[in-house]
């Protein structure tokens, strides 16, 4: 009788121990009936959800998996030893390097010196491994194609925010198609494919398309801007040159980026 039960106790255990190498169920939203957001701005195009509308679903939280390293053909941006790349917006890039990270310290945005239009970019984020403030007050930044179409960068583990703000959001045109988040402090990975918009002249030829895998799971496939990043109003085009920098946003919180490469793309 003693050997079955000792094996049916060692088998618990064993499930206990696998069960426990698991990362919790994240909660569900403490704030279901009332979420951020607003019910006062005007309606996306389609006339179904209002920009940052506090009733537009939560994505799905998917857990993600693992990832990697710059191409040969690829400009590096940033491969944690200097900004020299890099500009703030009088001069030098004034955010410190820590532990092989650039984090994000007041100073404001910084720009790439270089100007890109079409590309595949792989950076690395960490929102701050302290957890204050919530909504769009945790762990925001962002990532701005040709410095101003969004992809947003936000602490948006078990923390609900307008969906078209929370991480990897085309920020206030559409939501990730999942949340990929991973926990404040731990490392995160976009790869972002990007189309630049094509403009003759004032007339728009075709919009600006991006493809966004946060964490190795995609969360945009070729989805088209409504225009120029935009709080909340309906982005809008302006027309502008074939290429631009690629900036990183201050929002005051000190959020991190390392590994960041690019590659020129022609999507022609
Ligand atoms: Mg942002």
């Amino acid at each position: 009788m003693s050997r079955p039960l000792r094996i049916a106790t060692v088998s618990v255990l064993a499930v206990m121990a696998v069960a426990s190498s698991f990362a919790p169920e994240p909660t569900a939203a403490a704030n279901v009936d009332d979420p951020p957001g607003y019910d006062d701005t005007p309606f996306l195009p389609g006339g179904q959800w209002r920009v940052h509308d506090s009733q537009r679903p939560a994505p799905r939280i998917v857990t993600p998996g693992d990832q990697g390293a710059a191409p040969g053909d690829a400009v590096v941006l940033f491969d944690g030893t200097d900004l020299t790349a890099w500009q703030g917006h009088q001069g030098d890039a004034g955010w410190e390097i820590v532990g092989g990270a650039a984090q994000v310290n007041g100073t404001g945005d910084i720009s790439t010196r270089e100007q890109f239009g079409d590309m595949q970019l792989h950076l690395e984020w960490a929102s701050p491994s302290t957890v204050s403030s919530e909504s769009q007050g945790r762990g925001n930044s962002g990532v701005f194609l040709m410095g101003r179409y969004e992809i947003q960068v936000l602490d948006s583990f078990e923390n609900r925010t307008y969906s078209d703000g929370q991480a990897a959001a085309m920020y206030g045109q559409y939501p990730p198609a999942v949340n990929a988040s991973r926990g404040p402090g731990v490392w995160q990975t976009y790869d972002i494919l990007f189309r630049a918009p094509r403009f003759d002249g004032e007339t728009l030829l075709s919009p600006a398309v991006v493809t966004v895998i946060h964490n190795g799971v995609m969360v945009h496939h070729a989805r088209e801007f409504l225009g120029k990043t935009a709080h909340k109003k309906v982005a809008a085009y302006e027309p502008h040159e074939s290429t631009g920098p690629i900036k990183l946003q201050d929002h005051g919180n000190p959020v991190r980026y390392r590994n960041i490469w690019v590659r020129r793309l022609d999507l022609d």
